[in-house]
């Protein structure tokens, strides 16, 4: 028989772990902004390609932010239909209001395998290149989109992180109104 197990996460631990989170990723790419500074010159002189001004700078900087979080769900969708039987037709888009946030919703269950890595995927698609970014080119603003991007995705991390004692071949899918997810344990 199985029976199918809730894991919601709370909102006073989603709270507590994205602040752990938060320093967590400031120590790193702090780190990673002085030693690439004080290790290497840049490949790539950012400001002589573009000699934009302050305020395209501010607007560009946003815009990446907003349509990096659309991107962000995208690619959690993507793999969504790679994964599932069913394809794209079990995947929903929304906003929830309350936390200003995107997301993506698959109701068909896959494998904790593919679960994983529908999880991590955004993180290191737009953290890579990001990181790419600022290491060929040292321009502070990449730095930090890729700190940000970093931090939009703690909630992610923080699943992953809670996925560590199943095993690979369960069965799982997002729960449908909480933030977390629903498995199918023998
Ligand atoms: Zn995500």
């Amino acid at each position: 028989m199985s029976t199918e197990i809730s894991h919601i996460i709370s909102k006073e631990d989603l709270k507590l772990y994205s602040r752990i989170l938060f320093f967590i990723e400031l120590v790193i790419f702090a780190s990673i902004y002085y030693l690439t500074k004080f290790a290497f010159e840049p490949f790539v002189i950012w400001d002589s390609i573009l000699n934009l001004s302050a305020q395209i700078k501010v607007i560009s900087f946003f815009s990446i932010i907003f349509f990096g979080g659309i991107l962000h769900e995208l690619i959690h969708a993507i793999f969504f239909a790679v994964f599932n039987k069913r394809g794209w037709k079990m995947i929903k888009f929304g906003v929830k209001i309350k936390l200003l946030a995107l997301y993506c919703h698959c109701s068909e269950p896959i494998s904790v395998k593919h679960y994983r890595i529908v999880a991590v995927m955004p993180l290191l698609f737009l953290v890579g290149i990001t990181l790419i970014l600022f290491l060929v080119t040292q321009y502070f603003w990449f730095i930090l989109l890729s700190f940000l991007f970093c931090f939009t995705s703690s909630g992610d991390l923080i699943l992953l992180f809670t996925l560590r004692k199943l095993s690979k071949e369960t069965l799982i899918k997002d729960h449908h109104s909480e933030v977390g997810y629903i498995y199918i344990a023998d």
